[in-house]
């Protein structure tokens, strides 16, 4: 294979802006960025006028996409629905993330993870798990007659993907420290989240082993001047990060303005939350008997309760920044920050020899067109 090129007026790398210049890549791998006057003529090359070139956007919560929800999909066929219904919002990795089902059905996700990989599924990156083990006071969308706090036996049992990411939402409060550990040891990375734990729950030999609070402000104990709840510590612990839905519904902009400035850099991160609705005409879906429909622009089940969210990654970016986000820095949150709170080695920033990805973007932040591993979709 040779080389290929995209070019634009305008490219951010995850660090600084190139103007006028050319992302080149060798099979899967980025070349180089260089002048668009540099470009060779034998350089398979298209040019997107008026765009923006970013590092491709990773969202680690989505659970459908395309009409299909993964809970009710749990095949590599879902997976690949899913995946391309979000690349039209500039997407270029996710995580497939399964809403707490039962330990049968889990298994299932982790085998289709595992096999999604090995058949090269463009833009999968590997499972999340949100739940069973959620804390029945905030369960939101999830069915809490499947909760339960893992014991070490109970996740032995699972044949867990031996590649790809692992990412567990959890209510730490009511989890054992061996079985959080046990996670730890087998390198997935553990999120609190559905969690309604004071933050005296938290205690520290549980939160050395958090590495991310899953939704910010969404299903979790609030912050309090007597209590500071799982918002607070989310807030208050510099190390670990926060992921936040910014549909302008599920977060007022001033709470997201106030949480961007208490924690350190690079620790915000933008999910979306996405269920089958997005990229797809369909307007509803079903999950777990119960029908969830777009209601001007919410989704919600009969009770009017919010069950996720209807809004892709693009969107997401394009909010952040008219709150006033800084555009790098909302970009970094689409893609820098999710990769380094993965562990991702090699995404989140268009360096030579990290992996072909980017995201195209119009004036209005509109996904024009996503890079994955070489491909351009
Ligand atoms: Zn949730």
């Amino acid at each position: 294979m040779g080389l290929k090129a995209i070019s634009a007026p305008r490219i951010f790398d995850g660090k600084q802006y190139h103007s006028n210049a050319a992302l080149v890549w060798n099979d899967e791998h980025i070349h180089s960025i260089v002048p668009i006057s540099e470009l060779n003529d034998n350089i398979e090359h298209q040019h997107f006028a008026d765009a923006l070139i970013a590092p491709g956007f990773i969202d680690i919560q989505v659970n459908g996409g395309g009409g299909v929800m993964f809970n009710n999909d749990i095949t590599p066929t879902g997976i690949e629905v899913i995946c391309s219904a979000h690349r039209k919002h500039g997407t270029a990795y996710l995580l497939p993330t399964l809403i707490s089902s039962t330990p049968e059905r889990i298994q299932l996700a982790l085998n289709a993870t595992q096999q999604g990989i090995r058949d090269k599924i463009a833009g999968l990156l590997g499972v999340h798990l949100e739940g069973p083990w959620l804390n029945k006071d905030k369960k939101g969308a999830h069915d809490p007659n499947l909760f339960y706090a893992p014991s070490v036996d109970d996740l032995s049992q699972f044949t867990w993907p031996s590649q790809g990411k692992v990412l567990v939402t959890a209510a730490v409060e009511n989890i054992e420290p061996s079985a959080l550990r046990w996670m730890k040891e087998h390198n997935f990375t553990l999120s609190c989240g559905h969690s309604n734990a004071k933050a005296s729950q938290l205690t520290e030999d549980k939160l050395v082993l958090v590495d991310g609070f899953t939704h910010l402000f969404n299903a979790m104990s609030p912050f309090e001047g007597r209590e500071p709840g799982v918002v607070g510590t989310a807030l208050n612990t510099d190390r670990a990060w926060c992921s936040i839905i910014t549909d302008n519904i599920h977060v007022h902009p001033q709470s997201f303005l106030l949480a961007h400035k208490a924690k350190p850099q690079g620790k915000m991160l933008i999910v979306t939350d996405a269920m089958a609705t997005v990229g797809s005409e369909k307007d509803y879906f079903e999950l777990d008997g119960e029908v969830i429909s777009v209601v001007d622009n919410k989704l919600v089940n009969s009770r009017g309760n919010l069950a996720g969210a209807h809004i892709g990654m693009d969107e997401s970016v394009a909010n952040v920044i008219e709150w006033g986000i800084a555009e790098d820095e909302a970009l970094k949150m689409a893609s820098t920050y999710p990769a380094q709170a993965l562990q991702c080695d090699k995404l989140g920033t268009l360096e030579d020899g990290f992996r072909a990805s980017a995201t195209v973007l119009d004036r209005e932040y509109r996904s024009q067109a996503v890079l994955v591993d070489g491909k351009l979709y």
